[in-house]
């Protein structure tokens, strides 16, 4: 055979069989199992065969059953061990997905807030550009009173107020918004005089030298009208007047403009002296610097008005009315001023009307 193991030992180092004592392991021997291939079967795995070496290398496996059972429990537990894994992971990603769902939830009403709050601020954004343009439109159309001799006319303090009061309503777009139409009134507002101004300047309701003059030098800002007992109400013989309420009205008495020594030359000097009061109402901080050159004297500092800027005018006058008839006319308040109150006057004069201002928003020039 040549598959046989080989005997144990070194064939040639061990001494050669004798044939009466047979090597051990050979064919026939008394006693020892025969061997495998005349039994046609191998010893069992885990018994080496007679004869074969004892070379553990070449020792058979041992009997699996055991082992197999071990593996079988180490399998269980290793699946029930995987298996509460699984369903512990199952679990974690339930309760992950849960919280997952939540964050989700809370971010989603984030980011809506969010957009209520992005949205809230364009609309915030829109109304204060728009209140800006509506203000710079106002001071545009204020702009075009400039020479205007009355300051009041453009009324820069309630701008102001306007500005303010936009900057405190900042945060609540509807209130700008109102400020925003506000703005533009008043520039509505502003427009409306100047197209007034224009018609008035360029016409003469009363066909009066009254009128006339007062036209050319109130530049149509100022109306006139000739009524009758308006001005009564200070005195008897009053010719014209103006009031505080309406300083943009002259008032000349229908009485006084029918008197038979009523000459164009006194009514230009009558309108002259009630301008004077207009100028008076309509610059109040101008006029009070210059009232104390006159004793605070209202009346005689409007007679020097008249007296220093229209030539030729006096307070008392004859005025013929035939060839052999005249009056004696004393207008005025009977003071005739100095040339120190003229030069008040002038300077009084020299610094009225419409002075540009610069609005302050949030307390900062803008
Ligand atoms: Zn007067």
């Amino acid at each position: 055979m040549d598959d046989q193991p080989a005997p144990a030992g070194n064939a040639a180092e061990s001494p050669p069989p004798t044939p009466e004592q047979p090597a051990a392991g050979e064919a026939g021997a008394p006693g020892a199992p025969p061997p495998a291939d005349e039994l046609g079967a191998l010893p069992p795995a885990d018994q080496p065969g007679l004869g074969e070496a004892e070379e553990p290398g070449l020792r058979p496996p041992a009997d699996p059953s055991p082992r197999r059972s071990r593996g079988a429990v180490v399998a269980i537990s290793l699946l029930a061990v995987a298996l509460l894994l699984a369903v512990g992971f199952g679990a974690w990603l339930a309760v992950q997905f849960v919280q997952a769902q939540d964050r989700i939830s809370e971010q989603e009403r984030r980011i809506s807030d969010q957009q209520d709050e992005i949205e809230h601020q364009k609309d915030l954004i829109d109304e204060k550009e728009s209140f800006g343009a509506a203000m710079n439109a106002l001071m545009g159309t204020a702009a075009k009173f400039d020479g205007a001799l009355m300051a009041t006319i453009v009324p820069w303090s309630d701008y102001q107020l306007l500005v303010d009061r936009a900057w405190a309503h900042r945060w609540e777009a509807s209130k700008v918004e109102a400020d925003t139409r506000e703005a533009e009134a008043d520039a509505a507002g502003l427009e409306t005089l100047l197209t007034a101004a224009q018609q008035e300047a360029g016409s003469n309701a009363t066909g009066t030298a009254y009128e006339s003059t007062i036209d050319r030098l109130g530049g149509g800002f100022v109306r006139s009208v000739v009524d009758e007992q308006i001005c009564t109400g200070s005195g008897d013989g009053i010719l014209g007047c103006v009031y505080g309420s309406d300083p943009y009205l002259v008032h000349f008495d229908a009485g006084g403009n029918a008197e038979p020594y009523m000459n164009d030359e006194l009514r230009t000097g009558i309108a002259y002296h009630e301008f004077a009061h207009v100028l008076q109402f309509t610059n109040p901080a101008a006029t009070d610097a210059a009232l104390p050159a006159f004793d605070g004297d209202w009346e005689v500092m409007a007679d020097c008005f008249a007296l220093t800027f229209l030539d030729g005018w006096t307070l008392d006058h004859r005025i013929w009315v035939s060839s052999y008839e005249y009056w004696d006319v004393n207008i005025g308040y009977g003071q005739v001023c100095s040339e120190s109150q003229r030069q008040t006057v002038r300077d009084w004069y020299a610094g009225l009307g419409v002075a540009p201002r610069t609005l302050e928003v949030g307390g900062t020039p803008e």
